[in-house]
């Protein structure tokens, strides 16, 4: 138990020390989304580009907390090359996830937490923050904003 929650911990600290997909994205073709939040102060600037159903790159910006900052890097690595179908379906996951309610998992909970990493990978990892109901904020930022971002695009004229 102890093992894996070291092993959590590394992982983001990984990602907060080297993010993943770190810049920008010429707009256009890229969209552009911003998220903020006020309870923390981070902040995330998501580039999508979007082809053919396909979340083809994902560059993004931001200041903040360690888990803010870890919880985007490891969204971009999650999602980049997949279709919209299978972002969409991480995205559910993720806020189920943060919002604890995954009735897939059984009541056993070592077997849970391998479950989590074969189903999830390195987003298992944040999973702890459930324990800090201030901290799902920062770690939920960036998967709002990618949310609303692919929502924006799904409606924007001419795509
Ligand atoms: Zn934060």
């Amino acid at each position: 138990m102890s093992n894996l929650e070291d092993l959590y911990r590394e992982i983001i600290l990984d990602h907060y020390r080297s993010p993943r997909n770190r810049g920008e994205l010429p707009t256009p073709p890229a969209h552009r989304v911003e998220g903020f939040n006020p309870l923390c102060g981070d902040d995330v600037v998501i580039y999508l580009n979007v082809r053919d159903e396909v979340l083809e790159d994902i560059k993004l910006t931001g200041h903040g907390c360690s888990i803010s900052q870890a919880s985007s890097s490891l969204m971009s690595a999650a999602v980049k090359g997949r279709s919209l179908a299978q972002v969409q379906s991480t995205i559910d996951t993720f806020k189920e996830l943060m919002t604890g309610h995954d009735a897939s998992l059984s009541k056993d909970e070592e077997i849970d937490e391998e479950l989590d990493l074969r189903t999830l990978g390195e987003l298992a990892a944040l999973q702890g923050v459930v324990k800090f109901p201030v901290r799902i904020k920062c770690a939920m930022l960036a998967w709002n904003a990618l949310r609303q971002g692919l929502e924006e695009f799904a409606q924007s004229p001419g795509h």
